[in-house]
């Protein structure tokens, strides 16, 4: 029988109920596991007896190992690749920056050294994204809620983590149950990070848009659009045809209006696809009656992605100032990145080609957060 983690909390709370445990009892024991992984059970100080024999059953303190882990050269970036309980992988990356480097407005940015985890919330995903690694891994199992919160646990004891984004493998509003279950432990005790540091990319689920609204208010929303035009979309992102970008417009202003949140645009720059300046032009009628942020991201080819080639830095700084000058829209280009995170929400495959390659990666990224000053 495979055992659950500790953090699914939703069959915990419900076996605790039945085991007529206080389930208060619940968050103490995480904290024990958060700074004890490898803990066994009968370790926990004082919890009723009928806990432990209820632990030791059905519950695994962690489920997930951490297989290995590789930093960059610069020590910026550090890969986890995380072997689950049914054998597959997944990984998760430690950005480390410091929000002091650099000016905003002329004046120094505040803040200091962060460390954000980018989460996996799948094995592999099924929306196929032309230029995504991940995409063509296929689908393979939605995470659990236990197993996207773990890959929190492994990175705590490697950084201290701040920020969370759902940008790993997989899209997360397609595990939608246990996305929302896993932000709410995360938010709780004895994590305690805040909704505002909590970034969930998705490439536009609409109806997962509306509902996200209600469940997590508080939260950061990142959309992988792409392209300014459906025909685009299409051509590079399949899933667009289930999801029109009339209707995830529709979606994305009736968020802003409910939420009153900048919404954050991700765009990964194609060479002759969709980095024109007619596209700029698009873009910026499309978005200026939103208040978004968008962020550029060079092309980084991985894996089975090499029909696109990368947008040259000059037409990525052009695309930009089209943006910034002529619709008044805050633009970034996101820095040049490791081999590994090179896309909107995820682009991580696994494989044995993959993890080799991993080891030899190194990059520099700009986090999510440096957007928010
Ligand atoms: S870009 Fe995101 S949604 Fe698209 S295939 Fe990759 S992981 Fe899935």
């Amino acid at each position: 029988m495979a055992y659950r983690s500790i953090f699914d909390a939703s069959v915990v709370q419900k076996e605790f109920e039945i085991n007529g445990i206080n389930s208060q009892f619940i968050p103490l024991i995480w904290k024990y596991v958060l700074q004890n992984p490898n803990c066994k059970w009968d370790e926990i100080p004082s919890l009723p007896a009928a806990a432990y024999s209820l632990l030791n059953s059905k519950f695994l303190p962690i489920t997930s190992t951490l297989h290995s882990v590789s930093h960059s050269t610069d020590d910026v970036t550090s890969k986890l690749l995380i072997k689950l309980q049914s054998g597959a992988f997944v990984e998760a990356v430690i950005m480390r920056y410091d929000t002091r480097l650099g000016k905003y407005a002329g004046k120094q940015r505040p803040g200091g050294p962060r460390a954000t985890l980018c989460v996996s919330s799948q094995v592999g995903c099924k929306m196929g994204c032309k230029f995504c690694a991940t995409g063509s891994m296929g689908f393979k199992s939605n995470l659990s809620t236990g197993e996207i919160v773990e890959q929190l646990v492994h990175a705590f004891h490697i950084s201290n983590i701040r920020n969370i984004v759902f940008m790993g493998m997989g899209e997360p509003l397609n595990n939608y149950s246990a996305l929302v279950e896993a932000v709410r432990i995360m938010t709780k005790s004895p994590f305690q990070l805040s909704p505002k540091r909590i970034t969930i990319s998705t490439v536009g689920i609409v109806h997962a848009i509306n509902k996200l609204q209600h469940d997590l208010p508080q939260l950061n929303l990142a959309v992988s659009l792409h392209a300014p035009v459906q025909d685009i979309r299409c051509q590079i992102m399949p899933a667009a045809r289930a999801f029109p970008l009339n209707k995830l417009m529709d979606a994305l202003h009736l968020y802003q209006k409910n939420s009153l949140q900048k919404i954050f645009i991700e765009y990964i720059m194609l060479d002759g696809v969709n980095d024109e300046e007619l596209q700029a032009h698009q873009l910026g009628k499309l978005l200026e009656t939103l208040e978004v942020v968008v962020n550029l991201i060079p092309f980084n080819p991985v894996g089975n992605t090499s029909q696109f080639r990368t947008s040259s830095e000059e037409k990525v700084k052009n695309f930009q100032r089209i943006l910034r000058e002529k619709y008044n829209i805050r633009t970034t280009v996101r820095k040049e990145m490791g081999q590994d995170i090179n896309g909107a929400c995820g682009q991580l495959v696994v494989s044995e080609q993959q993890k080799k390659m991993l080891a030899s990666s190194s990059g520099l990224v700009t986090d999510i957060e440096d957007l928010h000053l």
